[in-house]
Order: structure tokens, then sequence, then C-alpha cells
């Protein structure tokens, strides 16, 4: 059947947009989180919406799967593709169609990376505020897809709070706009639906994303606490203080090393923890702000408090930070990336019982996150050279989603469910409230061949749900 798909979609695309040849498919077997491969029966490279839409309804017609990849940085296997399907990679739908600074807008195309959007922005004193640590590489239509987040959410909002309008495919090949440059248009939300579906409602061909003032000051600190308690505690404290910073990090002891290690981000030795918190606005705010933050970060037991004294120094900060999860790789052979939220007043108490659990199963976890939003990222260490290493980390790491959903958060803050946390979503949801969001994803894609068999636990058929 998918030769037969090959054969029809030779029709469509020029013989360099589509691959077959079995070691070039295997490229794409995997996305950010290798543990689940799977080599896709075609891989295409659309150029246009036309395209993409001729492919889907060509899918739509064989009753095959496809499933979207951008930049295939994502961290929950949302763009693992299907040996019996078509992975749509968007990467050479790259271009930025439009740049409106008078509205604040741009519209760009799917493949397009996230930091380009800042890059061409910039000049006019705009940027493009979501800001993944991955964003020297990750897709606007990634970011789409997974509602994607970064440092800087805490104060300006995730991907969901930045996009105005959409272009899709829908599973059915149908090319819907929803939206535009104005906002909160009338009717349902179906651009918050669409965003953060992980490809299960169709693929975004065109984003339409707000711009974002750049600020005139920022000030960036580095705080250095003896342990996570401290730095957990000044964190709320800060937010009680009515102080909304741009965004506040924390790394504890192991993740500083791995960072030291990496990039030589030269954090005050001895740390247990530290916060970056970076302030930005007017002058005269962030100066104000400043002080008072300075004073509850002194007075919740930070022994260093060190002001970025130019660009240079901010960006050696932020460097130790951004390179955190890929510095890990220098400490342990192997480790899982967990994404959780909890409250954020949760925080000392969670750290310590991820402590303990490393302790109890002998799993050395290293914590850097996005503390402002309590947005949790344990890196789960092992060495899957030892024998039940592997089963061991994977343990701690469902026993840490757990804690999230005692404490009332999520098993996931930005990465997705994709294909790894299925399993997890009856543990925040009922069998009842399951069968009700797949009646949002049937209404996009009754024939179930958008990304199935990602987020939801038993991929159930459209006509399978129990009370449509
Ligand atoms: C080192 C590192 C750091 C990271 N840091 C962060 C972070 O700070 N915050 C954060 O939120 N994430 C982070 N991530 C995760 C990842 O970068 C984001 O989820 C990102 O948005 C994925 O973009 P991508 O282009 O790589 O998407 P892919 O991995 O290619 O795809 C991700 C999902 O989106 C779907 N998809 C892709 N394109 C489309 C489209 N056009 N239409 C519909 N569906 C589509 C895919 O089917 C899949 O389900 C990090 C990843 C790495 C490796």
């Amino acid at each position: 059947m998918i030769e037969l798909l090959a054969k029809r979609l030779r029709g469509v695309l020029s013989p360099e947009q589509i691959i077959t040849d079995r070691q070039e498919l295997r490229t794409y077997e995997c996305d950010g989180l290798a543990q689940y491969k799977a080599t896709p029966g075609l891989v295409v490279f659309p150029h246009t919406t036309a395209q993409c839409a001729a492919v889907v309804r060509a899918c739509a017609e064989f009753g095959l799967p496809f499933v979207a990849r951008g930049s295939g940085t994502g961290l929950s296997g949302g763009a693992l593709p299907h040996a019996q399907g078509v992975l749509i990679v968007t990467s050479q739908m790259r271009s930025i169609l439009a740049l409106s600074i008078e509205d604040e807008r741009a519209v760009a195309q799917p493949g397009v990376i996230n930091l380009d959007l800042t890059r061409a922005a910039q000049p006019h004193g705009y940027h493009y505020a979501p800001d993944p640590s991955s964003q020297q590489i990750c897709s606007i239509g990634g970011n789409v897809a997974e509602n994607s987040g970064g440092a800087h959410c805490l104060k300006y909002g995730f991907t969901t709070n930045h996009v105005t309008g959409l272009e899709i495919v829908t599973p059915e090949g149908e090319v819907m706009e929803l939206g535009g440059y104005a906002p909160d248009p009338p009717g349902y939300d179906l651009i918050g639906a669409f965003v953060g579906s992980e490809g299960t409602l169709g693929i975004a061909t065109a984003v339409t994303v707000r711009l974002t003032r750049t600020a005139e000051s920022v000030r960036t600190v580095l705080a250095a606490f003896h342990g996570t308690d401290d730095a957990g505690a000044a964190t709320s404290a800060i937010i009680a203080a009515g102080i909304i910073p741009a965004a506040i990090e924390m790394m504890d002891a192991l993740a500083i090393e791995a960072a030291e290690a990496a990039v030589h981000c030269g954090y005050p030795s001895g740390a247990g923890a530290v916060l970056i918190v970076e302030l930005d606005g007017a002058q005269s705010t962030v100066d104000s702000g400043f002080v008072r933050v300075a004073e509850l970060l002194r007075h919740h037991g930070a022994f260093e408090v060190r002001v970025a004294a130019d660009d240079a120094e901010r960006a050696l900060i932020w460097k130790g930070r951004k390179s955190a999860f890929a510095a890990v790789g220098r400490i342990s052979p192997d480790y899982l990336v967990q994404d959780g939220v909890i409250p954020r007043t949760a925080l000392p108490g969670v750290l310590r019982r991820i402590a303990a659990l490393s302790q109890e199963h002998g799993v050395r976890v290293a914590n850097v996150f996005h503390a402002g939003d309590g947005n949790l990222h344990p890196l789960v260490l092992f060495d899957a050279a030892q024998e039940g290493a592997a089963e061991r980390a994977a343990t701690v790491s469902g026993a840490i989603l757990d804690l999230c959903v005692e404490q009332g958060g999520s098993i996931t803050g930005e990465h997705g469910v994709g294909v790894d946390k299925s399993a997890y979503l009856p543990r925040m949801f009922t069998a009842d409230d399951l069968d009700t969001m797949q009646l949002l994803r049937c209404a996009f894609d009754p024939a179930g061949i958008a990304n199935p068999g990602k987020v939801f636990p038993t991929p159930r058929m459209c006509g399978e749900a129990r009370r449509r």
C-alpha cells in the first residue's frame, strides 16, 4: 500500500522531496526521545500548503496514517513515525511570510526556526517571546503542536498566548484558516484547541504570532543557595511580593556540576542550588524591582547574589542553564528528561521527596527547571549497560509524575504527552474525561489517521468512543 502511495505522491512532489530508501528513512526513526524508534514507511518534504494538503489527501484516500515533524527535537516521542505511514517533514517550509511591526505580528511557515523569528524582528525592537531552550533548532510548527514554553514564559506566557492565527491542513486534506491578526475571534476557540494538540488535529502550515516589544532594560541575577529548600522558598517569596520577573530558573547541585563540566559557566562553588532571576521592563521598574529581589534572595539564604555586569556575563549565566540538558550527558551515559508541573509553593517539599526517591532507588536525579512556573525537569540518570538500571530510572521517573499529580499538578508542562506519557494520562483523567477529549479529536479526524497512537492511552477509533 505504501508503495502505491509513494507512486501517487511522485505526481505531486519532485523526486528530492520524497525518501523511500530504507537507509535514508532510518534518519527519521525517532525524535529527541531516542527510546522509541520506528522506521517510517515514507518521508516527504512539502514546500507549500498545497503540497502538504495533497499529501494528506492521499493518505486519507489510502487510509494510511501521517505524522508531522518539524525539527525532531520533541522529548515525548510525538514525531515518532509509523512503519506503514508517511512522515511529513516541514523543514523545507522555512519562510517568514509576513512581518508587520505596526500590527505586532509575523506569519511563519511551520518549519521556521523559533530563534529566526526573533532575529527577523530584533532590528525593529521586537522579538518572539516563547523561548524554549531548544530555540536555536526547534520549529514554530513543533512549538504550536506542543504549546512550548521557555524560561521567559513566566512573564510572557506560553505559545498559546502568542498565536493569533493558524492555517491548517485538516486530516481530511482540507485547508482551513483559523483566526488571523486580530485577537479573540468570536466562536469556539479552535486555535486554543489546536495549540498543544501534538499533531493529532492536522498540520499547521502557517502560524500568525504576536511580536513582543523588547524591554528597555534587562537585569540578570545569579543567586547561590546551600540547598533547594531555600531557593524554592525564595522563588515563592519573589512572586508573593508582587514582582513578576521575566524568568526564575533553578538548578540543583548535580545540574550545576554537569553545566560547569560542559560550558564552564563559573557558578559559585559550593552551591547546593542556584536561581537565575531576570527582570525586564522600564529602567526605573527594573531598578526598584531588583533591589527588592536582592533583599528577598538574601533573606531566604542566598550566600552570593551576583549581578551580570554586561551582556557577556548575562550570556554566560544563561549558557549554564540552556546547556544543562545536554551537559548531563557528560556525567551520565544515559538519562531520562522528565517534565511535570507542581504549584510553585510545593517546590521545596517536592524536591525533598525527589531526593528521597533518588536515595531509595540508588538513582541520581539532577534538577534544572522553570521554578517560577513550577515546571520541573528532573533528569533521571542511569547507565543502560548496568542490569536493571533503566528499569530503576523508569520507576523513579514515574514516581515523580505521581508526586506532581498528587500535588495538584500535571504530568507534563511543556514537552507534551506524545507516545511516552500516554500511559500516564489516566492518572490525571477519568475514562469519561478521556472519551470526551476523544470526541474533539474525532471531530477533526474521523478516520484517526493524524498521528495515531499518541497522547491517548488506548488508540480508539472514532466510532468506538463510548458515548459520541
Ligand atoms: C535540548 C532541548 C531543550 C528543550 N527545551 C525545551 C523548553 O525549554 N521548552 C519546551 O517547551 N520544549 C523544550 N524542548 C522540547 C522541544 O524542543 C519542543 O517540544 C519543540 O517545540 C519541538 O519542536 P520541533 O520542531 O522539534 O517538533 P518535532 O519534535 O518535530 O515535533 C513535535 C510534535 O509536534 C508535531 N508537529 C510538528 N510540526 C507540526 C505542524 N506543523 N503541525 C502540527 N503538528 C506538528 C509532531 O507531530 C510532534 O507531535 C527541548 C528539547 C531539547 C532537545
